[in-house]
């Protein structure tokens, strides 16, 4: 039975891992370097969406990136780097933009995602408060031809639990949405998804598991850690040492950073995301109701409690959290693309605007790494959940959790592996 865990990384994943444990009776450490603001965590869309289970290299993707990695305000840029890690992992990358691997990803994602919902419920059930929205996901689309793709790729999910819904003209997907312009040619409503306000999930599982009795270290960076014979002994952090039975690494798009010292190589880039918030809502002919995706050009549209998210885009360009104002003003262009009304110039530093970014943990075949590091016996994984780590948080958390205490990994975890890098 394992007694004790040390959590590094207090996003969504790392809490929710924590949340899991603690809740099969193990004593949990959590530490978080913070700021808060800056994980990915905080700034997501919050849509809790298992219908988004394919991964990120896709079929036609490398030709199609290479044309946008010239371009700095395109859906996903690669600023050039002379790294050769980063060159390895980007060769990976494109190397794994093929039929074979996308449908495999696809597959193995939704199967992980399936009890999403029910999860979610359950933390609710636990004592978890958070805002969410149970209005589904409008997807809206200016081209027919990619509207009939994305459709009919919807069908590989139908064995996991994600009804298809029916295609809907322009005119449809306006009945619904009022706020969506003429531009839209149609669209599909997947109305079991949901969506959650992204930092008080956070907040929401910070407290709960503070409550219910756990360490919750925040402001504070591990810088090393110690181990031999296959044991990690101490975790340093820049204030003190600490130890326990298990640590789980899940520091998101650092977490490469947080095993190098212990000799761990993991193929995770930070994949920048952007998000603008509203508050209140800009004024429109017709408020915005239901979350929307404009697929083609992938901005996320989030209504949430007196506010609008505007959320999207994927940068390559290291760890860092500079901010691109050509990519910003793509994501408010796009979207006036599909809203009717939306104002043709948005003034970014005017009160209630605030533009926020941070780095999704992505891998080169798009999957999440979750379980034992190889090489070390008491040191897990948890990272590299792309564009779906607010989706797959509980069922990482009590996947990875069951692994721990019972020592038998859940079949649903075996292409999470992270020995599958060598
Ligand atoms: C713009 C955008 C939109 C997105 N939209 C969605 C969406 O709608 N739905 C969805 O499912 N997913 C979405 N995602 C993806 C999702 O946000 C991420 O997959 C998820 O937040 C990753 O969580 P994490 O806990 O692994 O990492 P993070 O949230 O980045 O957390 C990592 C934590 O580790 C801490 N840390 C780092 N280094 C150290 C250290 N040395 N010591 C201690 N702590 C450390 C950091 O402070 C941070 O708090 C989106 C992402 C972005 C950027």
């Amino acid at each position: 039975m394992t007694r004790s865990a040390i959590i590094i990384g207090g996003g969504v994943i790392g809490l929710c891992t924590a949340f899991a444990l603690q809740r099969r009776g193990v004593q949990v450490t959590v530490i978080d370097a913070g700021p808060r603001e800056q994980a990915a965590s905080h700034v997501n869309a919050g849509w809790v969406c298992p219908s988004l289970s394919e991964p990120v290299p896709a079929p036609g993707l490398t030709a199609q990136s290479m044309k946008w990695m010239l371009k700095s305000d395109s859906p996903l840029f690669i600023a050039p780097r002379a790294d050769p890690d980063f060159l390895r992992w980007l060769l990976a990358f494109w190397k794994n933009c093929n039929a074979e691997q996308y449908v495999a990803g696809t597959a193995a994602t939704a199967a992980l995602a399936e009890r999403t919902m029910a999860l979610y419920d359950d933390l609710r059930a636990q004592g978890v408060e958070f805002e969410e929205h149970q209005d589904g996901l409008l997807f809206a689309y200016l081209h027919e031809a990619a509207l009939h793709h994305d459709h009919a790729n919807l069908d590989t999910l139908a064995p996991f639990g994600v009804e298809i819904p029916p295609i809907l003209s322009g005119e449809e997907a306006r009945e619904l949405e009022p706020a969506l312009s003429r531009n839209v040619t149609g669209g599909y409503w997947l109305r079991q998804e949901r969506s959650v306000r992204p930092d008080s999930l956070v907040s929401g599982l910070w407290r709960r598991l503070e409550i219910n009795g756990a360490e919750m270290r925040r402001g504070e960076r591990v810088v090393g850690m110690g181990g031999s014979s296959g044991l990690v002994r101490s975790v340093i952090t820049d204030r003190a040492s600490y130890d326990a039975e298990v640590i789980v690494a899940a520091a998101g798009a650092w977490t490469p950073q947080v095993v190098a010292p212990l000799g761990v190589k993991l193929p995770i880039e930070g994949g920048k995301g952007y998000s603008i918030d509203f508050t209140p809502p800009p004024a429109l002919p017709s408020a915005i109701r239901h979350p929307l995706y404009l697929h083609e050009t992938r901005v996320a549209i989030t209504p949430l409690d007196g506010m609008l998210r505007v959320a999207g885009t994927m940068e390559l360009s290291g760890l860092n959290h500079h901010i691109r104002p050509e990519r910003v003003r793509a994501l408010v262009s796009r979207t006036g693309e599909v809203i009717a009304g939306w104002p043709s110039q948005v003034n970014l530093d005017a009160p209630g605007v605030r533009v926020w970014n941070g780095l999704r943990p992505l891998t080169p075949d798009g999957l999440a790494v979750i379980g034992w590091a190889r090489g070390w016996r008491n040191l897990a994984i948890a990272s590299g959940h792309a564009m779906m780590g607010v989706t797959l948080a509980p069922a990482t958390g009590e996947a990875l959790a069951e692994q721990i205490v019972t020592g038998r990994a859940p079949e649903i975890l075996e292409p999470f592996n992270p020995a599958r890098f060598g």
